[in-house]
């Protein structure tokens, strides 16, 4: 069956844009190599291929009762399948030549092909990310999406501040570094032989474009810096983002914060993610707009957001930088006792700003969304994050992606809700089981208000789902949607 499997993987390379007919021969050389064989007999017939992953499963089981390899583990039989996408992956020199040369026709075509290569070797594992489960809810803020997602592990906070204060000796440095492109990989790092990057300049500086193997959203791209440095949101960080833009202008570009509890899972290396997807914060509306003196040409707003939200819209992305520069110096160092905003406590700074660029229409577009990381006893994991009573459902930082209005939630919550739903349906006690005993008190907030059958109470869980991210994202405002936050808020503005 081998042999037939190496005919079966190879048409599906050619058939998917990954084998060049000139090398079909060559790569079948590769894969028999890999399996230990000498011989081989050239089908008569191409059969259609079956799904990557099935096919791969066949491989990487023959491999292992051929002593060839191991796999036991799940990480274990990503390092074997990843070795055979390798296989069948062209270097980085021609991926980089095609990209550029669709890029010539339309920056759409380029990056319409580079997602559809990036699942052909399998480096977006489909058959993975089609078993995430995907919801909207329609919240005041507009129509919010949810993804329980099953193909990456959830971060503890801790962990994420402390790996973004440690200093990498690896290779790779960490999961977003260049050298990952064709990586082998071990236990403790993916394997990454069908991993291809594209570069990009930015402002006159080297970044590549990938996407996440994660996908939480249609075409979601991570654009990282060529070198393992630090994330820091500052004015060079508005102008790259609004360059990616310039440059491909159909993609969404934003960066995580700089600064523990408000940042993304990876502090340590500078990266942006964007893609082509419609956030809901993109169709947000404004609740008011003024005029900044110093800047006649752009145009500014408040969203109607949960978060507290400055847009700033201008034909030269120069005034956004310059604007949004000015917005950034001013909130650094900005103090609001009364509306418990502290830039600094005993010399850590507080405040900084998750930046998205965009393009509307012939505009360039800059959300700003205010953040502040400072804890108290209170609240120990922060002030302006995920509160205690929310944390079965949500505790990781909100980051980018949440911040524009995806939920990315924890994968352990599936099983959680579908016991949680069998015990509502059953009238047992949540508190009974400890899937749905941290799910307890939530829920008896909102059972009595529905009429619960079986058909009606997935989409009811789904419903208040939505509505706690909803009030995390409130939580993680710096600036709360009351008479008293909105003054505040406004003092803010003054001083700009
Ligand atoms: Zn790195």
């Amino acid at each position: 069956m081998i042999q037939e499997w190496i005919g079966e993987l190879v048409t599906y390379g050619l058939q998917n844009g990954l084998v060049d007919p000139a090398d079909e021969i060559y790569v079948t050389n590769q894969l028999l190599a890999l399996f230990g064989l000498t011989e081989y007999t050239v089908p008569a017939e191409r059969k259609l291929p079956r799904k990557i992953s099935h096919i791969l499963e066949d491989m990487t089981e023959y491999g292992r009762q051929m002593g060839i390899w191991q796999t036991d583990t799940i990480t274990q039989k990503d390092l074997i399948d990843t070795k055979i996408m390798g296989l069948l992956t062209p270097p980085p020199s021609v991926v980089r030549k095609q990209f550029w040369r669709l890029y010539s026709i339309s920056p759409e075509k380029a990056t319409d092909a580079y997602y559809r290569f990036s699942q052909a070797t399998n480096y977006i594992r489909k058959d993975r990310i089609e078993k995430d489960e995907k919801w909207v809810v329609d919240t005041e803020y507009g129509p919010m999406d949810i993804t329980i997602n099953l193909s990456k592990p959830e971060k503890d906070p801790e962990e994420i501040a402390r790996a973004g204060r440690m200093v990498h000796a690896g290779y790779p440095c960490c999961l977003l570094c260049k050298e990952n492109e064709g990586y082998a990989g071990q236990i403790a790092h993916p394997a990454r032989q069908n991993h291809r990057i594209i570069p990009v300049n930015l402002c006159s500086e080297t970044y590549y474009l990938q996407y996440s193997p994660y996908v939480y959203y249609r075409e979601h791209c991570i654009i990282l810096n060529d070198r393992h440095v630090p994330m820091k949101i500052d004015r060079a960080v508005f102008a790259k983002l609004l360059d990616f833009v310039r440059q491909f202008p159909h993609y969404t570009a934003g960066s995580n914060a700089d600064l523990p509890i408000v940042g993304g899972s990876i502090l340590s290396h500078d990266h942006f993610q964007g893609g082509r997807y419609p956030f809901a914060m993109a169709k947000a509306a404004y609740e008011f707009t003024w005029q900044l003196k110093a800047f006649p040409d752009v145009h500014a707003g408040i969203l109607k957001w949960p978060m507290s939200v400055i847009r700033l819209q201008a034909e030269k992305a120069d005034s956004l930088v310059q604007a949004a520069d000015r917005i950034l110096t001013v909130w650094r160092k900005y103090t609001d006792q009364n509306a418990f905003i502290f830039s600094e406590t005993e010399g850590v700074q507080h405040n900084t700003i998750t930046p998205i660029a965009r393009r509307r229409g012939q505009l360039y577009e800059l959300d700003l969304v205010l953040r502040n990381n400072i804890t108290t006893e209170d609240f120990p994991m922060g002030v302006f994050h995920p509160h205690a009573q929310y944390h079965a459902i949500k505790k990781e930082n909100i980051g980018l992606i949440e911040v524009m209005g995806l939920a990315v939630l924890p994968a352990r919550l599936q099983k959680e809700m579908a016991e949680l739903e069998r015990r509502i349906l059953a009238k047992e006690d949540l508190k009974e089981s400890e899937l749905t005993a941290v799910h307890a008190q939530w829920a008896e907030q909102w059972i009595a208000k529905y009429e619960i059958t079986e058909e009606t109470i997935h989409a009811i869980v789904q419903k208040e789902i939505g509505n706690v991210f909803v009030k995390v994202l409130e939580c993680a405002g710096v600036y709360k949607r009351t008479p008293e936050g909105r003054a505040a808020f406004h003092r803010f503005l003054e001083k700009l």
